[in-house]
């Protein structure tokens, strides 16, 4: 990708699959953002407008659709210029403007300040890591939670990608929260979502400021092996070229690094000792059918004795986020260890891809919003995103597929450092104000939103930020049992109510 874009790149991307009127959409999308931007520079030094061109071009080069790819061009300009939402939502009505009022809610979701600790602070401590663990958990199915419209997700997967291209452009001390929301949250989400593409391009960016000295360690420890390895793999090639060819079988055949980040993580599992990974760099065998894939294999084991135990048949029994490939680690050329992965040109795509290659299936790219039609039980992933909240009390059974609606029942609200409590539907400030610290309920004397005081009794809604008001010797009042709604406020209020 061209380092700094222009309008007619991401044009001449959208043209390939897009309609004169979309094309025309996206034109006025651009206009209306750099107007909004116009003065406004990135950290880099660069015109604002540079980033959310990027984001729209990575989505484009994925074929998304044109609503996509407009919200995508205007998706900072509610957060940066909120005088400019009602022209944007007048201009663009309300299908755009939803998707790009989720990403900005989305974009409220951040590790807590009270997280960043030295690296070698959690060793030992079990409990401060379990906390931890519960803390990146709960964001990131938060974010799931706040978005009902998956294409959100796709937006905020791009903004991130160029925010982490262009981390040096923001303040030393920001960059490590960014880089490690980014391999916390955003890159899990990611490999959930199928999307191995988009998982490792996030994990490698955000490595180097996430963990310096862990990755100055794996580049030095790795040194050239990559580039030794390649050269054997090259000849490894060339023998299964050749016998699989022979066979009538037709393969796209091409060697592949293991990303930096996953290494790191692998190494941490085996002792660093790098000898110990036979995937470093691995051979993938891209085929055309099911059939083809066991009949490659049966070649790869005919030519080279396979190691015990790593014969590994994906595609009877795929991976939880819907990963498909025959993996097997044979001693081959001069008896080196090689992992080699067979695969469809479909399991492929979704490998790399995940949901987002379920755009390019004709029905959902005419109607976008309605995903539903997809067939449940084909998309494996979705299963795994199942298991993944069934954790949360009080939800109800998974209904509809792309909409993300399952936390329906749940809200989350913000307190103004932007630290996030999540509450059942229908829960005021005083729940909120226990949910924060129970010294906060007790002494709680009122509440703002977004500014203004609100009544204690008032519901709040998802996404809301509430600033708790306290008085150091005020009390809970009885009053509150009648309308808080978590089992949390009442216990507490009672308790006091009894105490005095
Ligand atoms: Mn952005």
């Amino acid at each position: 990708m061209p380092y700094k874009l222009i309008l007619n790149d991401l044009l001449k991307v959208t043209a390939k699959y897009l309609s004169k009127d979309d094309q025309e959409l996206i034109k006025d999308a651009y206009f209306f953002a750099d107007n909004a931007h116009k003065g406004e520079k990135r950290g880099t030094g660069e015109e604002y407008i540079n980033h959310p061109l990027h984001a729209a071009y990575l989505l484009a080069v994925n074929n998304f659709d044109a609503q996509t790819i407009a919200a995508s061009l205007l998706h900072d300009v509610a957060e940066n210029h909120p005088d400019k939402i009602k022209e944007l939502k007048k201009q663009f009505g309300e299908e755009i403007f939803e998707i790009i009022d989720g990403v900005t809610k989305l974009g409220k979701i951040k590790i807590k300040k009270s997280w960043f600790f030295p690296l070698n602070f959690l060793q030992g401590r079990r409990q401060k890591q379990l906390g931890y663990e519960r803390h990146i958990e709960s964001l990131r199915k938060m974010l799931l939670a706040m978005t009902k419209d998956l294409r959100v997700i796709m937006i905020k997967f791009a903004d991130r990608i160029h925010n982490m291209q262009t981390l040096k452009g923001v303040r030393p001390e920001k960059r490590e929260r960014i880089a490690r929301e980014t391999l916390e949250i955003y890159a899990p989400l990611a490999y959930r979502l199928g999307m191995g593409k988009v998982k490792g391009e996030l994990e490698d960016l955000a490595f180097p400021y996430a963990y310096p000295k862990e990755y100055q360690r794996v580049k030095k420890l790795v040194g050239h092996k990559y580039e030794e390895k390649e050269e054997y793999l090259k000849k490894v090639i060339r023998v299964l070229d050749e016998k699989i060819s022979k066979a009538g079988i037709k393969a796209d055949i091409h060697g592949r690094r293991k990303h930096l980040y996953s290494l790191y993580k692998k190494l941490k599992k085996h002792d660093n000792d790098i000898s110990k990974i036979y995937d470093l760099v691995a051979v993938r065998i891209i085929v055309n059918n099911l059939e083809d894939c066991y009949k490659v294999l049966g070649i790869i084991h005919q030519t080279w004795r396979p190691l015990i135990g790593r014969i590994k048949d994906y595609i009877a029994v795929p991976k939880p986020n819907g990963y498909q490939s025959l993996h097997t680690t044979v001693f081959a050329i001069d008896g080196e260890i090689i992992e080699i992965q067979v695969r469809t040109k479909q399991m492929h795509d979704m490998a790399e891809n995940g949901i987002a290659a379920h755009w390019h299936y004709k029905d959902i790219r005419q109607k976008p919003t309605n995903m539903t039609k997809i067939a449940r039980d084909q998309l494996v992933w979705l299963r795994e995103l199942e298991k993944w909240q069934q954790n949360i009390k009080d939800s109800k059974e998974f209904s509809q597929v792309l909409k993300l609606d399952f936390f329906k029942d749940r809200i989350f609200v913000f307190t103004p450092q932007g630290d996030v409590h999540d509450l059942p539907l229908g829960a005021t400030p005083v729940d909120f104000a226990y949910a924060i610290h129970s010294d906060v309920g007790n002494t709680c004397i009122g509440a703002k939103l977004n500014g203004k005081m609100i009544r204690l009794d008032q519901p709040l809604k998802n996404g809301d930020i509430v600033d708790i008001l306290t008085k150091k010797e005020s009390q809970p009042k009885r009053d509150w049992l009648k309308f808080v709604k978590t089992s949390r406020a009442r216990s507490r209020i009672k308790s006091y109510l009894v105490k005095k």
